[in-house]
């Protein structure tokens, strides 16, 4: 056997599993299709509570870090709020990623797609483009949203991909001082979906996402483009790029003979937020444990447990807040309590459970306290 685990991809799903593995002493190939570090469109919004699962330091890859948040309705109107002691940190992924797989020990081959994929009683085969073959006794697929891996071992089969579009934007003093700490969401445009403008060190990272069925990819072009313009931030001339975004709907079975699924390859997506950096670490971390036990029955099961039940939650929000965008904004955004839970979700600091155990609360003592708003455009 050549290796005790492969791991395909080097997001930050398969290289925390590569992390946590190496540590242990197992013997671990990491297999990228990409040349490394590679671009991955992204927000690169991350709760620091993230950075806690390892025991190394992660300021050398943070871009700016997050004190305040800026929610923005259609019309105009805003409403903003403080997140103190800034618990989110803005990354690039070539950088974030790279990072974490820098600490791993495993060996790390880039340039290597993996096209497919055997198993028998002792483990995996795999080959990749250029013909080589590599034999495993695990496998983790860790390759993202549109998962080979999953395809190859018939998993995933009916998965929904929510569309988004990430433009990088340079940008002057001007926009980089308003936008220094403060993340912004556009809510109640696009349907299904909502705008982001999230700061790095040097420019700024805006997107547009859809997390339901159905997106048009000139509408989006269109609205982002408006909306921006409408923010002063000029998205023409700079590349846009679209990535599926593999929303979470249902739990389902993760894993077949010895090879277990991860991250976006698992559908780990948060349904409102669209976050999926903090799923892939921490589904990373639960693979390494399953492998490290030799236990791979249960890895289903804990994923369920720790990270997909939740996101079910955050299903049910996505469904009511884009459903009723409007009443969403008035009543959810602008209610205090409402808007205090939002930023710890972001913050990573709770869940949508919890946020729905005490949503009938939240909303009756936050009605008559409601949030002013900055005065629509005219
Ligand atoms: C526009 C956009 C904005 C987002 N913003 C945020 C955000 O702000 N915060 C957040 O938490 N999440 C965000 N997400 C989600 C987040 O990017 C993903 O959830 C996260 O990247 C998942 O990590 P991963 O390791 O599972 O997969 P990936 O990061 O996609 O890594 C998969 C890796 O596998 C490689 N690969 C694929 N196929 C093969 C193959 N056959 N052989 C070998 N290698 C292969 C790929 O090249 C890639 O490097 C955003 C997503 C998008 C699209």
């Amino acid at each position: 056997m050549d290796y005790d685990v492969i791991v395909v991809g080097a997001g930050p799903a398969g290289a925390s599993a590569a992390y946590w593995l190496g540590e242990a002493g197992k013997r671990v190939l990491l297999l990228e299709k990409e040349r490394l570090p590679r671009y991955k469109p992204c927000g690169g919004g991350v709760p620091k509570t993230v950075f806690d699962r390892f025991p190394f330091d992660f300021s050398p890859v943070v871009e700016r870090e997050i004190g305040r948040v800026r929610f923005r309705f259609r019309d105009g109107r805003e409403v903003a709020a403080e997140l103190p002691g800034r618990p989110v940190a803005m990354v690039m992924r070539d950088r974030f990623d790279y990072h974490i797989l820098q600490h791993a020990h495993a060996d790390v081959r880039d340039g290597a797609l993996v096209v497919a994929l055997e198993q028998d009683e002792a483990g995996v085969e795999v080959t990749t483009r250029s013909g080589e073959t590599f034999r495993g006794r695990y496998l983790i697929g860790a390759d993202g949203a549109n998962s080979r891996v999953a395809r190859l071992v018939g998993l995933r089969r009916t998965r929904l991909l929510g569309a988004t579009i990430e433009v990088e934007v340079p940008a002057g003093d001007g926009l980089l001082t308003e936008f220094g700490d403060t993340v912004l969401f556009v809510l109640g445009t696009p349907r299904y979906g909502y705008l982001w403008v999230f700061p790095k060190a040097d420019h700024l990272s805006v997107g547009i996402g859809v997390f339901g069925a159905g997106a048009k990819g000139h509408v989006m072009r269109e609205t982002l483009q408006r909306e921006m313009t409408r923010l002063g931030i000029e998205v023409d001339g700079a590349p846009q790029r679209g990535h599926p975004l593999p929303v979470h709907l249902h739990n389902e079975p993760l894993r077949r003979g010895q090879v277990l699924l991860t991250g976006d390859a698992a559908g780990l997506v948060d349904p409102l937020l669209g976050e999926g950096i903090r799923h892939a670490v921490n589904s990373g971390r639960l693979a390494a444990d399953s492998v490290l036990t030799d236990n791979l029955s249960t890895y289903t099961r804990q994923v369920r447990r720790r990270i997909g039940n939740d996101l079910l939650w955050g299903g049910r929000w996505a469904r009511l807040f884009y459903g009723h965008p409007w009443g969403s904004f008035e009543l959810g955004v602008r209610n205090p309590r409402f808007l205090n839970q939002f930023l710890r979700l972001f913050a990573g600091r709770t869940t949508y459970r919890a946020m729905a155990l005490r949503a009938p609360l939240d909303l009756l003592l936050g009605l008559g306290r409601r949030r002013p708003t900055t005065a629509p455009e005219t």
